[in-house]
């Protein structure tokens, strides 16, 4: 089973994005990034653009293994610090936490405390069941648009 949806994760990404900078910019670095943890998979979006890469980690590691994890966070943080800078690592790891985050919320959860063999969940949502696709979905693009339309975050970030 894939995860949520991955325009879920990619407007879960947005959102944390925005709400982190108030920038449109590391807000769509934050919105890719948040498809990252799902490359274990080549079923996923990021899969079926790349599949040989998320077939042979499916095969080694596992759906929701060691890429669904806090460690990987940190890693794929770090690994973009060094290539872009603080401001790109910090919006890449929100946007990996969010996938993460989006994940935890339906039943087969993830090892966030990788390698602990734990799965963090809350189970609310079925992957691509109608609460994601009629509720949780809509709801977080309005959400979206109305934090990039809101002058107060505007206003928030440029006091920062
Ligand atoms: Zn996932």
């Amino acid at each position: 089973m894939v995860c949520i949806l991955y325009r879920t994760h990619f407007v879960t990404g947005l959102a944390v994005g925005y709400l982190l900078s108030g920038s449109l910019e590391m807000s769509a670095i934050s919105g890719v990034a948040a498809l990252l943890p799902d490359i274990d998979h080549p079923g996923s979006y990021i899969g079926r653009k790349i599949p040989v890469i998320p077939t042979v980690l499916k095969w080694t590691v596992g759906h929701r293994g060691p890429f669904h994890s806090l460690i990987a966070a940190l890693v794929a943080g770090a690994i973009a610090l060094i290539i872009g800078g603080k401001a790109i690592g910090l919006a890449v790891m929100v946007g990996y936490l969010a996938h993460l985050l989006g994940d935890l919320f339906t039943f087969s959860g993830v090892p966030l405390l990788f390698p602990l063999k734990f799965n963090a969940r809350v189970p609310l949502v079925k992957t691509g069941g109608v609460l994601e696709k009629l509720v949780v979905f809509p709801a977080l693009c309005v959400g979206v648009v109305y934090l990039i339309g809101n002058p107060l975050v505007k206003t928030f970030f440029a006091r920062l």
